[in-house]
């Protein structure tokens, strides 16, 4: 309870993008319920986020939210973690070489 009461948001076509010759873009956002595809938690992915994920930064349209925030953010840490050690790694080919 609490969650998934958000007021629905009219989508602005003219932002958004999709790969297909026929688009389906929604008329409005509502609250999505998904579950978390690490840890199983139930969330709910808000029209805000999704205006915001669609139009300002330019996401799929047919894309859609499967991670909860806080598995968001460890998975960011451990690509970030991963692309610093390829990094080091070509770094320290450079100076050896
Ligand atoms: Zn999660």
């Amino acid at each position: 309870m609490g969650k998934g009461s958000n007021t629905p948001i009219a989508a602005d076509h003219s932002k958004l993008k999709s790969p297909s010759a026929i688009p389906r873009f929604p008329e409005f956002y509502y609250d999505v319920p998904f579950a978390c595809r690490e840890c199983g938690s139930s969330e709910v992915w808000t029209p805000k986020q999704q205006k915001w994920w669609y139009e300002e930064i330019g996401g799929n349209i047919e894309t859609t939210a499967i991670y909860c925030r806080p598995c968001r953010i460890k998975r960011r840490l451990v690509k970030e973690e991963a692309r610093r050690v390829h990094l080091e790694g070509l770094a320290r080919k450079g100076r050896y070489t």
